[in-house]
C-alpha cells in the first residue's frame, strides 16, 4: 500500500508517518517545511519504505498513491496572523491539487479538516450536523474558511468523479512534537514553565478547549481511513476544561509556585469548544482513552528532553 501523507514533517503527519511504517506500509511525505521540521522524520530518512519530498502543495505534483492523507496547513492561531495568504492558498488550491491526483489515481482521500469550521459555534457539545458561525474576515478565517471549502471540494470530488473522501474534523491535540514556539496553548504553557516563566493567559482563562492526546487522533485517523464512513467525522477528546485549568494543572505538573499573566483574548477566539463523538463511537467505534493528566506527563517529559 503507497501511502501519500501531505504535512508529514509536521506535528500529526510525523506521528501518522510512523505508525503508517511500523504497519509495514510504503510512505511518501510532501512537505514544504514552512512550519513542520525534517528532524520530526530524521529516523526515517533511511527506511526503504519512506520517501520524503521537499514541495509546495500550492503547485501540482503528480504522484501515484493508494491512500492520500492530506494534512498539509499550518494550524496554530500564532501562523494565521504570520502566514495567511498562503494557509488559503495551501487549503484552496493545494486540496484541490491533491484531490486531482486522488481522482487520477482512483486513491482514498482522507481530509484533515479541523473543529475551526464550526467558528464561534452555537451548537454546544460541537456536532456534526451544525454547519458553523465563522467570521469570514477575522484573523483565523483563513484557516476557519479554508478548511470550509477545503471540505467543500471534497464533497463535489465526491459527486463529480465518485472520489473516494473521508473527513477528519480534528479538534485540539497535543503531545510530543509540538513545537514550543508555535503558540498553542499546551506547548506555551509546558514551555513558560519550563523556563520558570509566568503563563499567559488569554482573556480570564474560562474558555474551554477538549485536548486529545495524538496517539488518541492517530489510532482514529486510521481507523476512519479503512472504514466506509464518507460524511464530516469530529475526533477529539471530549474531556472539556477551562484554560485557566489547564494553566493550574500544568504548574501542578511543573512548578506550583509559577505566576499567571492575563493579556488580551485574540478577537473570535471561540468560548467553548467541545467536540460530540458519539458518531466517532458509533459509526467507526473510536473513542479516546489517554486522560488528559497522564498525556500532559508524557508531552512535559518530551518537552523537558528537548529544551534541557
Ligand atoms: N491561549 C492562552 N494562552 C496561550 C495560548 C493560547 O490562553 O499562551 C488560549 C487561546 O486564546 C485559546 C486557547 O488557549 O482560547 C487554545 O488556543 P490554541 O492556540 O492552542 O488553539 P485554538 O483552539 O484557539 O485554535
Amino acid at each position: 500500500m503507497v501511502n501519500l501523507v501531505t504535512g508529514g514533517a509536521g506535528f500529526i503527519g510525523s506521528h501518522l508517518i510512523e505508525k503508517l511504517l511500523l504497519k509495514g506500509e510504503q510512505v511518501i511525505c510532501i512537505d514544504n517545511v514552512l512550519t513542520g521540521s525534517e528532524e520530526n522524520l530524521n529516523k526515517w530518512n533511511s527506511h526503504p519504505s519512506f520517501k520524503f519530498i521537499k514541495h509546495d502543495i500550492i503547485s501540482p505534483i503528480d504522484i501515484k498513491a493508494n491512500k492520500i492523507w492530506h494534512l498539509a496547513c499550518p494550524a496554530s492561531p500564532f501562523f494565521f496572523n504570520k502566514y495567511p495568504i498562503t494557509i488559503s492558498k495551501t487549503n484552496y488550491l493545494g486540496t484541490l491539487n491533491m484531490l486531482e491526483i486522488a481522482s487520477k489515481y482512483k486513491s482514498r482521500f482522507l481530509m484533515a479538516s479541523s473543529s475551526s469550521i464550526y467558528g464561534e459555534s452555537k451548537s454546544y457539545p460541537q456536532v456534526e450536523e451544525y454547519y458553523g458561525e465563522v467570521n469570514s474576515y477575522g484573523s483565523r478565517s483563513c484557516y476557519e474558511e479554508g478548511k470550509r471549502v477545503a471540505e467543500s471540494l471534497c464533497f463535489d470530488y465526491q459527486r463529480i468523479y465518485k472520489t473516494d473522501i473521508r473527513i477528519a474534523r480534528i479538534f485540539n491535540t497535543y503531545g510530543p512534537r509540538m513545537k514550543p514556539d508555535d503558540g498553542r496553548v499546551i506547548s506555551n504553557f509546558i514551555y513558560q514553565a519550563i523556563q520558570n516563566e509566568a503563563l499567559t493567559i488569554y482573556g480570564n482563562g474560562c474558555q474551554t478547549r477538549s485536548f486529545c492526546y495524538i496517539d488518541d487522533l492517530i489510532e482514529g485517523l486510521l481507523i476512519l481511513m479503512e472504514s466506509n464512513y464518507n460524511k464530516p467525522l469530529n475526533l477529539g477528546n471530549d474531556q472539556e476544561l477551562r484554560i485557566l485549568d489547564l494553566a493550574n494543572l500544568i504548574k501542578s505538573k511543573i512548578n506550583p509556585d509559577l505566576k499567571l499573566k492575563f493579556l488580551p483574548l485574540p478577537l473570535d477566539d471561540p468560548l467553548r469548544r467541545k467536540p460530540s463523538i458519539k458518531k466517532a463511537l458509533a459509526e467507526i467505534n473510536w473513542k479516546p482513552n489517554i486522560k488528559l493528566e497522564e498525556g500532559i506527563i508524557r508531552t512535559i517529559r518530551y518537552f523537558q528532553k528537548i529544551l534541557n
